[in-house]
């Protein structure tokens, strides 16, 4: 009787696994959350043809042999010049209401503050005419020239005002400086002054220092480099005073936090000291992280624990990363549903200023 009663309870557990295991891939595929996707990039064909003459020349540079590589890739370029139905339908497919636009990396910082300033006011331009084009499926990032901070400033005035942008990026460090120096400091207060949150997209390392990442094999770009780069950019920002100066500014980082999370036990130990407020603190009140490049759970739990459902947004990081495979992880993620809807689009909307659904 006992063995039967036992052999039963064996038999129907097995059975409700069963049930609950095709429950759950059935639930794997089903679209649960709006997806707002935060880190999309795109190009302008002016921007393009300025890339093209700087990867014609002969340069040791990684941004330059990098952008070199890519424009073997056709696949890659249609994907970054199209805003139409290539991306839309990439978009449908893998379930995603809407990319959050930005210039691809490294932006506009290739170049002399001309230049630089004249291809962010034309791709703010073109790109705004295109989000008109699909409101419901496009936001934007607005692009600026770190390089002449005064007219960054106006240029993010008349993006946030006159083109409706959701908020502004920029590609890590200019010629080797990062946003801590006062010089750049107009650029925040413009941003503050516009409630426009600066997203830190990484770029390759100032050629100054691009030895410590030729190892064995090379350690540029998203396999480790932008990572420990763009983490040391925020780590400036937050030693600097700059959290003190501007305490409404918010800072986007991608790729679970550039590593920050990760640390913070340790920055926290050993910076805690030297600053007004704990790194930790700042880490949590100024910035959010986003999932970009970066589909795996673990790290997605770790980093809800440590910041915060508040804290962190969806991103692809498309045309680079699979769209997809990136929604599934996002809507499969185990985490409790009112976080879920904070992190797959309430975030986005509250940052960027867009519109829920
Ligand atoms: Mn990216």
């Amino acid at each position: 009787m006992q063995t039967d009663r036992r052999k039963f309870l064996a038999t129907s557990t097995a059975l409700l696994s069963a049930v609950s295991l095709t429950e759950a891939s059935k639930a794997q595929t089903a679209k649960k959350y709006r997806l707002i996707a935060t880190e999309e990039a795109c190009a302008f064909p002016d921007q393009f043809e300025a890339y093209h003459k700087l990867v014609a020349q002969p340069s040791n540079d990684d941004d330059v042999l990098m952008w070199k590589g890519f424009f073997n890739n056709k696949v890659l370029i249609r994907r970054l010049l199209d805003m139409g139905d290539e991306r839309l339908g990439i978009m449908d497919k893998a379930g995603v209401d809407v990319h959050v636009l930005s210039m691809t990396a490294p932006g506009v910082q290739f170049f002399d503050a001309d230049t630089a300033t004249g291809l962010a006011t034309s791709a703010n331009d073109q790109m705004a005419e295109i989000i008109q084009k699909h409101p419901d499926r496009y936001a934007g990032l607005a692009s600026f020239a770190p390089q002449d901070p005064k007219r960054a400033a106006k240029e993010i005035d008349r993006a946030m005002n006159k083109l409706k942008y959701n908020g502004l990026i920029v590609n890590s460090h200019t010629n080797g400086e990062y946003l801590d120096d006062p010089k750049y400091w107009p650029i925040f207060e413009a941003a503050v002054a516009n409630k426009a949150a600066i997203y830190i997209h990484p770029r390759n390392l100032p050629p100054s220092a691009q030895s410590l990442t030729r190892a064995k094999v090379n350690l540029w770009g998203p396999s480790w480099a932008f990572h420990t780069e763009t983490g040391t950019h925020a780590m400036h920002l937050i030693v600097s005073g700059v959290f003190d100066q501007f305490p409404d500014l918010k800072i986007v980082l991608g790729h679970m936090g550039e590593s920050l999370p990760f640390w913070v036990y340790r920055i926290d130990h050993y910076l805690a000291r030297s600053l007004k407020r704990k790194p930790s603190e700042y880490i949590k009140d100024n910035f959010l992280i986003t999932t970009s490049g970066v589909n795996f759970h673990p790290t997605l739990k770790y980093c809800h624990e440590v910041l915060g459902p508040e804290n962190i947004m969806f991103a692809i990081d498309y045309p680079y990363m699979e769209s997809e495979e990136s929604a599934r992880f996002m809507q499969t993620a185990p985490l409790p549903p009112e976080d879920m809807e904070k992190m797959t689009h309430g975030n986005a909307e509250r940052i960027f200023h867009i519109a829920s659904a």
